[in-house]
């Protein structure tokens, strides 16, 4: 099974900001292998798909990473 892997290089930032929000590019749900859904039974037993409930039923995620800055703690 091939795997969306996205690799982020860090610079801390040129602006009056120490805050950074990036957003990562799309990529199949593994949790639900993409699907979207599982198999599930109801109260009569029948057979119901329940969405994932980590891509909620889209099959995709995209990662939300906020970065805070700091400066460096200087030892005495
Ligand atoms: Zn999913």
């Amino acid at each position: 099974m091939s795997k969306t892997k996205q690799v982020l290089e860090l610079s801390s930032p040129s602006m009056k900001t120490k805050h950074e929000r990036l957003t990562g590019l799309v990529q199949q749900c593994n949790y639900c292998c993409g699907y979207g859904w599982f198999w599930s039974r109801d109260g009569a037993y029948n057979s119901v798909k329940e969405p994932c409930p980590m891509c909620e039923g889209t099959g995709k995620m995209q990662p939300v990473i906020t970065i805070e800055w700091k400066p460096v703690c200087q030892d005495k």
